[in-house]
Parts: structure tokens; C-alpha cells; sequence
């Protein structure tokens, strides 16, 4: 049987795989269907566009336009010539914490289902989509008729049964000509809390996967070439399997690492008692420019009460503070070693005006105290089916707050954002394994590769995918300009 995987990309709390990261979900299938004797090919949406929308012709843009990041992403296929000879197309969609990327675009329901239904072939669907999928913030999940796919299906199965075949996915990297983030996979479910938006909690039970295979898979990986990691999805690193060992474990077996970071963290577990030499270990083996993402959502206590939340500001602050105190050293790629980056959610449960003073306070805060963070995210919650949010008000906060937003974002942006950049990267820093990623106008847009990578403008239209050396020189609110000095 000739399986094509066709990855519309994904990302969730706990996971992400827009490129250029490459996410569980085609690896393992791949794996699977391979350790099963199939024939598998791998297309991303990017392909399928280029054929179905462009005539298979992609052309470079004129000086005044932007890179068509529609088709940026293709793989060595024709997706025409492997769609003609495949039996049955899985296709992996499903975005659940919405964000802006600068080089992909990830398919949604009504787009995929346009692009195959004319396809004489059998469809399945998978991926969070079987959970629901918004690819806008501030919205309800995609209602889309899905009577085209003759089935949904999770792939999901135990650890267990993944590690018997989970290496043989690893030749997917071979249909990819760019590289790619492999976003790795340490525990599912989550061991905190049942936060209102979330479905981690609604997917899996909290089950962290054994360090030795998470250590198996990175070094599979960097045996075909792979150079850049992020031990991402995940609710919390710091509950992860032997976390110490593991980051030890994979720098001695894979010595030429050019990335490796880490994603979600809770920062209760960063106060533990062992949480310091987490710390520390992550500081020591993992690159420069690493963040951990602590999901705080909202510093208004009311709001943490109404959406069980699991992070108090008390303990967030806290936390702040150990990372500072151990990660705020600039690494040899430019940027400090290691900072804690927050999220901020719009629309949740019991949200008033006081809730954004609140935040804005607890900002102010961290500025006044010389504490670093390096970014902020901020986002109106998308309601998903079966999530205590949607049974316990839904739109409600979010209809009612809507109008104030912009303002909201936008304070936080002037406020905190900017002067922050200014701290964390003074101008004249040296910013170097940047690359340059895509035009818009006369102005070329670059970043680092990493997790949540800040966007440097350089201006002119350099040659893409190069890797050069930045001088920082200016600041926009969430980015930076710089000058290529090697
Ligand atoms: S801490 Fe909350 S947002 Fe994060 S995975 Fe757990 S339930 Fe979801």
C-alpha cells in the first residue's frame, strides 16, 4: 500500500510543528507505516499548494513583494506525481494555539478539503484537528463538513508501543531539503492543572517518556544530519524523565549540536527544591537563546481562580527570578543563555479591566526589579470543543473585552516589549548563526534558529537561507534591525 503523509502542520500548547520545525505527528506516522512495509511519502501543504494553486510553478519575487510563504516550505516531491500513484493520503492538521509565522502558513479544514476533494483516493484526517482547530486567536473552533474523509483517526498509542517503531521515521528528513527544528516529544498530559482553554488535559493522562528513548531519538536524528532540537512538546521540562541526564546524556552523543532548547515549563516546579540545578543543567547543555515558556495566562488572581490556572503571580515572580539569576549570562551566539518567556491569554473566565492592570503591574514590576524576559505572548483564547471553557461561558469575556484588545496589546508592547529588547540586546550587540529567511519590500527578515526566534530586518534583499552575522541597531516592538557584519 503507498501511504502519503500530508502535513498541513500543527500546533498546540504543548507542541509545535510549523516549519521550520518539524513536529511529531508525520514522524511518527511515518515510522509506523514504514515498520509496517508500506511505501510512505511525505508532502506538506506547501506542495499541494504549489501544484493545486500555482501550476507547479513557483516564481521568485518581484523587488516590491514579499516571499510567498504559501509555497515556502516544499519538499523534494512532486505532489501531483506521488498523489497519482498513492493509495490513501493522511492528512495531519490542527492548530490550537494560534500564532503569526514568518515563513509558513498552516493549512485549515476549509482550505485542505478544497485543495483534495477532486482526489480519487482514500482520506483519512488526523493531527489536534480531531480535537478541533482555529488558526485565529479570538475565535470558536472550524465548523467544516468533514464527510470527504472516509476517516478520523488518532494514531496515538502508549510510549511503549511507539519506541518500537518511532526510529524508523527518522528518514523523513531525507524528503526535506531545508532544515528542520525536530521538536521532541518528553511527556503527555499534563501533571499540572486543567486550565479552562487547554485540551492537553482532555487528549492524554500524564505519562513522561523514558529519558533513554528521548535520547535515542535526538541521536537518530543527528546521525542523518539533523542539527537543531527542541525538546518541546511538553507540558512542563522540569517534571520531564531525568531531565539532568538527559541534556547531558544528549551533548555527549551528539557533541556538534547547533540547537538545542527546551519549551514549556511550569514554574511552580522551577521553586522546588531541585528546581535550581534544573536550572543550572539546562543553562550548562543546552544553547544560548533558550527560553522557558511559562504559561502564566493572566497575573489577575480572579481570573487564575476562575480558569484554574496553576500559576499563582506570586510563584511566577519567583520563578522569573531563579532563571535570571542563572540564565541572564550572554551565550556565544549573541543571546543570554536562558530566560523565561510569558504568556498572557484575552478572553479567559472572570477577565475585566482590572485583569490587564493587573498584568501591566506585575510587567512594571519586573522592569523595576532589572529582570530579563525574553517575550511576551499574547493572544485572544480560541474556544475548543469539550474544554471547560467552552462549557462555562465560551465567548462570553472575549465578546465583552474585544474592544479593549489592541490597547491592551498595545501597552504591553510599548511598555514592556520595547524597553526589554533594549535590555536583552543592547545596540552594537553581535548576533551571530542568523539566518536570512525572507523578503518583504527592500528589507530582508532574519532570525536565529531556536524557540520563539526574535526577527532581525536587515536591510536589502540578501540571498535566502544564509547564514550571517548581525550588529544590532534598532528596535521595533517585538523585533529588531541589524547590520550584516560577516
Ligand atoms: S498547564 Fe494548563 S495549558 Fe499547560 S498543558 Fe497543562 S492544562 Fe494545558
Amino acid at each position: 500500500m503507498h501511504y502519503t503523509i500530508l502535513d498541513c502542520y500543527t500546533d498546540e500548547a504543548s507542541g509545535l510543528g510549523v516549519p521550520p520545525y518539524l513536529g511529531t505527528y508525520p514522524r511518527y506516522i511515518y515510522g509506523q507505516l514504514k515498520k509496517e512495509g508500506h511505501r510512505v511519502s511525505y508532502l506538506t501543504i506547501d506542495d499541494l499548494r504549489l501544484w493545486k494553486r500555482y501550476n507547479g510553478k513557483k516564481r521568485e519575487p518581484k523587488e516590491h513583494e514579499k516571499t510567498n510563504i504559501l509555497i515556502y516550505n516544499l519538499t523534494n516531491n512532486d505532489a501531483e506525481q506521488i498523489l497519482s500513484q498513492t493509495d490513501t493520503l493522511i492528512v495531519i492538521l490542527g492548530v490550537h494555539v494560534p500564532g503569526k509565522y514568518l515563513t509558513a502558513l498552516p493549512g485549515t479544514l476549509r482550505e485542505v478539503i478544497h485543495l483534495i476533494e477532486d482526489l480519487p483516493l482514500k482520506k483519512i484526517l488526523t493531527g489536534p484537528a480531531i480535537f478541533g482547530t482555529q488558526l485565529e486567536g479570538g475565535k470558536s473552533y472550524e465548523k467544516s463538513d468533514l464527510s470527504l474523509f472516509n476517516e478520523i483517526k488518532n494514531y496515538e498509542v502508549s510510549f511503549d508501543e511507539l519506541e518500537k517503531y518511532v526510529l524508523e521515521g527518522v528518514s523523513i528528513i531525507k524528503e526535506i531539503p531545508d532544515k528542520r527544528v525536530i521538536e521532541i516529544e518528553t511527556s503527555r498530559g499534563c501533571n499540572i492543572g486543567k486550565c479552562s482553554f487547554c485540551t492537553e488535559p482532555l487528549k492524554n493522562k500524564f505519562v513522561n517518556r523514558a529519558k533513554e528513548a528521548i535520547v535515542k531519538e535526538v541521536k537518530a536524528y543527528y546521525d542523518l544530519g539533523a542539527r537543531y532540537f527542541r525538546l518541546g512538546k511538553q507540558a512542563d521540562f522540569y517534571s520531564s524523565d531525568r531531565p539532568i541526564e538527559m541534556l547531558k546524556e544528549i551533548r555527549l552523543l551528539c557533541p556538534d549540536l547547533a540547537m538545542l532548547h527546551i519549551d514549556n515549563v511550569n514554574p511552580n516546579s522551577v521553586i522546588k527544591p531541585d528546581g535550581e540545578a534544573i536550572t543550572k543543567a539546562i543553562v550548562d547543555y543546552c544553547t544560548p537563546g533558550n527560553i522557558a515558556a511559562f504559561g502564566v495566562e493572566s497575573f489577575d488572581p480572579a481570573v487564575v481562580k476562575a480558569n484554574l490556572l496553576n500559576t499563582a503571580p506570586a510563584v511566577a515572580m519567583k520563578a522569573i527570578k531563579i532563571i535570571n539569576k542563572y540564565g541572564a549570562e550572554r551565550g556565544t551566539n549573541g543571546l543570554p543563555q536562558y530566560l523565561p518567556g510569558i504568556n498572557i491569554i484575552f478572553g479567559l473566565l472572570n477577565e475585566t479591566k482590572e485583569t490587564h492592570q493587573k498584568n501591566m503591574d506585575a510587567f512594571h514590576q519586573i522592569m523595576n526589579e532589572g529582570l530579563m524576559l525574553r517575550r511576551i505572548n499574547i493572544r485572544q483564547v480560541a474556544i475548543l470543543p469539550d474544554t471547560y471553557l467552552e462549557q462555562h461561558g465560551g465567548m462570553k469575556y472575549l465578546l465583552k473585552n474585544k474592544k479593549y484588545y489592541w490597547k491592551w496589546r498595545n501597552q504591553i508592547r510599548q511598555e514592556v516589549d520595547y524597553p526589554m529588547l533594549q535590555r536583552i540586546l543592547p545596540a552594537g550587540t553581535i548576533i551571530s548563526d542568523v539566518w536570512t529567511e525572507m523578503y518583504d519590500g527592500k528589507t530582508t527578515f532574519c532570525r536565529q534558529m531556536g524557540t520563539y526566534p526574535l526577527v532581525i530586518g536587515v536591510k536589502g534583499r540578501l540571498p535566502l537561507k544564509q547564514k550571517i552575522k548581525v550588529k544590532v541597531t534598532k528596535y521595533m516592538l517585538r523585533s529588531i534591525t541589524g547590520e550584516v557584519v560577516g
